[in-house]
């Protein structure tokens, strides 16, 4: 039965769309691993999805995939990789979304025949366009095997294809359609072809190997991963084109829309050695934390991070205080998706498996407790718990990030408001919601300034609720919510 959704389903969904995923591309001018090469890569970019990783592989103009939810290492094996083979290009993807909706159908790269050839596509991102986008193609006939933006991004271009002499005109046209945010790398018979939304909100680099093939990835910790050299970032609106060991660049949207590179990649959702734009997501974290001692000092014994993404920051506090950085935490890295989580019966006999405190630096100490964020708060009222259960005497929390106020629509999961901690209590509430003697967090001001560069034009807009380009419309989300029956 097909109901109508309530508001409150509406956010789910909305929650449900947002993706943050790791793409890759290789092409070379003569056969390589390919399949291997992309795997490598994927292992490096699997902190951006856990939920799904594929791979396509172009061998001769004949591409053939092999996608599956679960992580790289779960996917893949030797068996599926040799059948991937050899290549001239690959492209793969790892995905990570908020709900279980269809999972399976949804996994990437996904590859499509169409009137001119065929064609694999992975992105990174969110159309904010996708549901009006969708609508226009299925009245001109167009039947949707998924429910991701993904198949609305490649039946834009393919329709496009029909009218035009090469696959990066048929891109570029596409982009005169799409909206929002999108970094893709596409592959077709010949050529892998790279592209960013003009906003420019999701990464993508372009790398070197030395042996001559040409790389393109969300993050340069993927080009180390294969031993290529990072060149640069592929900039927002610009189409790069790789064939035949020839790189090409169609400059013609980029400029035409406001930057709005998301500030929460250099935060969180990178890896520290990954180097975006130029800059060191290291030290960008480190930046922030010394911009919190700044905006938030606090007389304390000790510095500690919640691993893995409050580290860095932790130690800009420390350098910048001149309060000695401890390790905190110990973070048990064997847990894997098949890990049978304790039961509540088991957490009150005080089993605890994945985050332990080190007492030697915390007990009888007043701590200061670097995270990366606070989303619902669940995380660090735990965390927080944990280090007054051994001893701590003070316990106060920094933030490298400003408050989560408003949705992201443009490819993060930020949840709806009413779920935003920072949405329902004040900072003196917050102090007592979470059990700390005080909390601070990074200023919106200096967010912008994490990589040195004042008016570099961040997407803040999860902090201020102010975004680079039009969210998308309410009452398209309506109608297709109504359409997948959800309610
Ligand atoms: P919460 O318990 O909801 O407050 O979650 C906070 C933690 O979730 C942060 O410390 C991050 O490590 C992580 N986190 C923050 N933003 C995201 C996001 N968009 N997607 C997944 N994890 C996130």
């Amino acid at each position: 039965m097909i109901r109508e959704p309530t508001m409150e389903r509406i956010d789910e969904i909305f929650e449900g769309l947002k993706e943050e995923c790791g793409v890759f591309g290789v092409a070379s001018p003569e056969p390589i691993e390919a399949a291997m090469m992309t795997y490598y890569a994927l292992y490096a970019l699997q902190h951006r999805g856990q939920q799904s990783a594929g791979i396509a592989v172009n061998d001769d103009g004949v591409i053939t995939a092999h996608c599956d939810e679960g992580l790289v290492n779960e996917v893949f094996d030797e068996a599926s990789l040799s059948r991937l083979g050899k290549g001239t290009m690959a492209v793969g993807h790892v995905r990570y979304s908020t709900t279980g909706y269809e999972k399976r159908i949804n996994c990437q790269p996904l590859v499509v025949n169409h009137h001119k050839g065929s064609m694999a596509i992975a992105h990174n991102g969110n159309l904010t366009n996708d549901a009006e986008l969708r609508e226009e193609l299925e009245l001109a006939g167009s039947i949707f095997h998924t429910t991701s933006d993904t198949e609305v991004i490649a039946y834009t271009i393919t329709k496009e294809r029909l009218s035009t002499s090469s696959i990066e005109e048929a891109v570029s046209k596409a982009m005169d359609k799409l909206k929002g945010a999108y970094s893709l790398v596409i592959m077709s018979p010949k050529k892998l072809i790279g592209v960013r939304d003009p906003n420019g909100f999701r990464p993508l680099c372009l790398g070197k190997h030395p042996s001559g093939m040409f790389c393109l990835a969300s993050e340069s910790c993927a080009l180390d991963s294969i031993g290529a050299k990072y060149v640069r970032e592929v900039e927002p609106g610009e189409i790069v084109v790789i064939s035949n060991g020839v790189l090409t660049s169609d400059r013609s949207h980029c400029g035409t829309a406001k930057p709005g590179f998301c500030v929460f990649e250099y935060i969180y959702f990178a890896r520290p050695d990954s180097v975006i734009d130029g800059r060191s997501v290291h030290l960008a974290r480190q930046k922030a934390g010394e911009f919190l001692y700044e905006q938030h000092p606090v007389d304390a014994d000790v510095i500690i991070g919640v691993p893995d993404s409050g580290l860095d920051a932790a130690l800009g506090y420390s350098k910048r205080s001149g309060i000695p950085y401890g390790i905190g935490f110990i973070k048990n890295k064997y847990i894997g998706r098949t890990f049978i989580q304790p039961t509540q019966f088991d957490r009150e006999k005080g089993v605890r498996i994945k985050l332990n405190p080190v007492p030697s630096t915390v007990a009888g100490k007043r701590v200061v407790l670097v995270d990366d964020s606070i989303v619902r708060g669940t995380t660090i009222k735990r965390i927080v718990n944990l280090l007054r259960e051994v001893g701590a005497t003070e316990v106060h929390v920094r933030l490298a990030s400003p408050k989560f106020l408003y949705p992201c629509y443009f490819g993060t999961d930020v949840p709806s408001r009413e779920n935003l901690i920072a949405v329902k209590y004040n900072d003196e509430e917050l102090k007592k919601e979470i059990g700390v003697d005080s909390i601070g967090f990074l200023s919106i001001e200096n967010a912008k300034l994490l990589t040195g560069e004042p008016g570099r034009g961040f997407c803040t807009g999860c902090f201020c609720g102010e975004y680079p380009c039009e969210p998308p419309k309410r009452k398209w989300v309506n109608k297709w919510c109504s359409k997948l029956g959800d309610g």
